[in-house]
Formats: structure tokens, C-alpha cells, sequence
């Protein structure tokens, strides 16, 4: 073995073990940057090990949808939303994604690298070794691929791995009198684009009231479907269009945000095995309607939680302040908030993590503390005590620890 963790108290989340899949004094060898063997108990060894002391070491946390690439900032509209003002309200006064576009399209790729990656970093403090980052702030079609480039290139060793997906977000200002042209440009040339140069692995769409229609919706999925891409969707943030039961006939990976859905959108997602991804921190502070987290569970669809990382509705790169409000304020349980930035989350961007098991990559997360409660319990404060994860440079034994 490169190391084995001894004395851990592990969350591997293996879908072969009930619940969290606890192992409550155990030990994780780690070879080529994969798990090769997790085992219960003391276990001696002559590799070189690493004694965490009762220590909770889970998956390396998976923040499946945030919108992590952007300039400028809208604490502004945070100001006027706490002064009483709604989203839509808000957005007719000129705010909301539109008051993203100009900041975001001025600057330079160095420069929006840079903003992104210290998100991204922050992300990784926070425990996060896998994001997904959209596009979605340019809405041009050569802006979105600029975007997508520098997704990539804001990804290192120092941050999460980065899943980039396409977000087609809203219709731009300049193509409001000609919908169906600039929906075809999306189809016919920019998800082209993208799938050629292997710029995103899904596609996802914004159907909701304010941004395209199910028939617009269907038509884009369609063409990313059809592309090679993964398909996803926003879908009933403020009104219920039909997307989920959309997504689930395109056998799509997931659909974000579910305030509102039908009792047939929640049993065809059930059905298709898409993932639900619930985002209580831009619900929270939209004040929004909780989405239907006890119907969710019943019929049995996977439920996902990410930060929904944005600049309008949700500035937090925290996943563990996202477990906090979804067992506080969406009625989750804490094993269902744990598997939600775990194996669903990983589930819903079809990328292997999430779990501490034979042949799994070595991402993991260290906390201070033994309980899986304590990190949603001890709210706001970073209990992480360290992430290791895979990189293209090889995996690195945890700094400052040490190795006998
Ligand atoms: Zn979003």
C-alpha cells in the first residue's frame, strides 16, 4: 500500500452496506490513488500508515450543481430580497442573471480563471473534492464556449476534480423577439461545440417561468441527448412546467431545485432513476416553498444536495452548511443529507466517488470531530480537518500528518 488510514471511524456510503455504511474503528488501504481494501478493526500493517484517533473520515463531499464561473457580485439584491423584495421583483428592476452577463463578459480569461478558482478552492476547504461547475453567464454562444474553457483551466491540483456542464440559462436580452432562432443556435451549433471538443459532460436547461419553455426545453435536451451529452434540468423553482417528467423520458441524469412538482413528475423520476438535487440554500433565502421531500422518499427517488454556488441566490461554496439546512429546513434525515453530497450527488454527474470502497478513488474527507451528526449539528463552523484526492500528478498522503 502508498498508505493506510488506521483508527478511523469510516463513512464509506458503499451501497453494499446498510444506512451510511458506518464502520465504527476501521482502516482504508490506499494504493495508485484507489481504496484497495477498507477492513474493520485494528489492523496492523508495515505500509506506511497515517493513525487518525477516532477520527470521521467520509467521501470526499461532491457539490453537484453550482454556477461557480461568474464576475461581479449582487449583494445589492441580497440587500433589497432581506428588505422584503422577491426574485421576480428583483429581476424586473434589473437584477438577477442579466446583472451578471456585463461583469462576467468584461473580463479576461486570466482574470475569470482566477475568480473561479478561488471558489473552487474554497469549495475544497470546505471538504469538497469533486464540483460541477455550469457555464451560463454570457449567453452568447462563443462566450459560453469561452466559458467552458475556463472551467477547465481553473481546475488544479489544489482544487476539486471540476465536472463541467453547458447551462443553458435564459434567453438573452438582444434575442427576446426571435426565441426559436436563438434556441436553434443552441441545438444546431453550440452544444455541437461542445460535445466536438469535449467541452462538458451534460447539458442542462433553465425551464422555468423567466427562462425557456418545456417545448425549448425538450428541443435543446433532445440535440445534447443526441450529442453524446448527459441531460439535466432546472426544473419548478417557481412554477412546474413539466420538466421532471421531461428529463425522466429522456432518461436524464438529474433535475435541481423541485419546489414544485407533481405527484407524476415524482413518480416518473422514480421510475427513471433520476436524481432530485435539492438546493435549501437558494430555497432558504428565495424563501421559497420547501420542495417535497417526504413524497421524494416514499416513491424512492435519489436525493442529492448541492450549494447551488451562484452570485444571485446562493454565494456559498459550503456543502456542510447545505447538510445543516436540508436536515433543519427540508425534513431530511441525516444519512439522507450525508448520501446527498455523497453517492447521489456523485450519481447525479454519472462520475465515479462518493463512496469508501474497494477499487473506489481515494478521495476522502477528515473532520474533527468522530459523529456524522456533529457536522450539520455544529452548524457554520469548518469542521474538515483535511481532503486528499486523485489528481494527474498522482495521489497526495495527507499534508502534515504523520506517516510511520
Ligand atoms: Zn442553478
Amino acid at each position: 500500500m502508498d498508505c493506510v488510514l488506521t483508527n478511523a471511524r469510516i463513512m464509506t456510503c458503499d451501497p453494499n452496506r446498510p444506512g451510511l455504511g458506518m464502520i465504527d474503528r476501521g482502516a482504508i488501504g490506499i494504493a495508485d490513488g484507489k481504496v484497495v481494501w477498507v477492513a474493520e478493526g485494528m489492523v496492523a500493517t508495515d505500509d506506511p500508515e497515517i493513525d487518525l484517533g477516532g477520527q470521521l473520515v467520509t467521501p470526499g463531499l461532491v457539490d453537484c450543481h453550482t454556477h461557480a464561473i461568474f464576475a461581479g457580485d449582487r449583494a445589492n439584491e441580497f440587500a433589497m430580497r432581506a428588505a422584503g423584495k422577491s426574485y421576480l421583483e428583483i429581476a424586473a428592476a434589473g437584477g438577477g442573471i442579466q446583472a451578471t452577463l456585463g461583469p462576467t463578459r468584461a473580463r479576461t480569461d486570466a482574470e475569470l480563471i482566477a475568480l473561479t478558482r478561488s471558489r473552487l478552492t474554497a469549495a475544497r476547504a470546505h471538504g469538497t473534492t469533486t464540483i460541477e461547475v455550469k457555464s451560463g453567464y454570457d449567453l452568447t454562444i462563443e462566450g459560453e464556449l469561452r466559458l467552458l474553457r475556463c472551467i477547465a483551466r481553473a481546475a488544479d491540483v489544489s482544487t476539486p476534480r471540476v465536472v463541467p456542464t453547458l447551462l443553458c440559462h435564459v434567453i438573452p436580452a438582444e434575442c427576446r423577439d426571435d426565441r426559436d432562432g436563438y434556441v436553434r443556435e443552441l441545438c444546431e451549433s453550440l452544444i455541437q461545440e461542445v460535445a466536438y471538443h469535449d467541452l462538458a459532460t451534460s447539458a442542462d436547461v433553465y425551464c422555468d417561468e423567466g427562462a425557456f419553455t418545456l417545448d425549448e426545453t425538450r428541443a435543446i435536451l433532445t440535440a445534447a441527448k443526441r450529442a453524446g451529452l448527459g441531460v439535466r434540468a432546472h426544473v419548478g423553482q417557481f412554477r412546474d412546467l413539466g420538466g421532471a417528467e421531461l428529463v425522466a423520458e429522456l432518461g436524464g441524469l438529474s433535475v435541481d431545485h423541485l419546489e414544485q412538482v407533481s405527484d407524476t413528475g415524482i413518480a416518473t423520476l422514480a421510475k427513471a432513476g433520476t436524481v432530485a438535487v435539492m438546493l435549501p440554500g437558494a430555497c432558504v433565502q428565495l424563501r421559497l416553498p420547501v420542495p417535497p421531500v417526504d413524497k421524494l422518499r416514499r416513491a424512492g427517488v435519489p436525493m442529492a444536495i448541492a450549494t447551488d454556488c451562484n452570485p444571485g441566490s446562493s454565494y456559498s461554496e459550503s456543502l456542510p452548511l447545505q447538510l445543516w439546512l436540508a436536515t433543519t429546513h427540508f425534513g431530511m434525515t441525516v444519512e439522507e443529507a450525508w448520501l446527498g453530497v455523497t453517492r447521489h450527488a456523485a450519481r447525479a454527474l454519472a462520475v465515479d466517488g462518493g463512496v469508501i470502497a474497494p477499487g473506489a478513488r481515494a478521495d476522502i474527507t477528515i473532520w474533527k470531530c468522530s459523529d456524522p451528526a456533529e457536522v450539520p449539528y455544529h452548524y457554520g463552523a469548518n469542521l474538515v480537518d483535511g481532503t486528499y484526492r486523485l489528481t494527474d500528478s498522482g495521489w497526495q498522503p495527507p499534508a502534515g500528518r504523520s506517516v510511520r
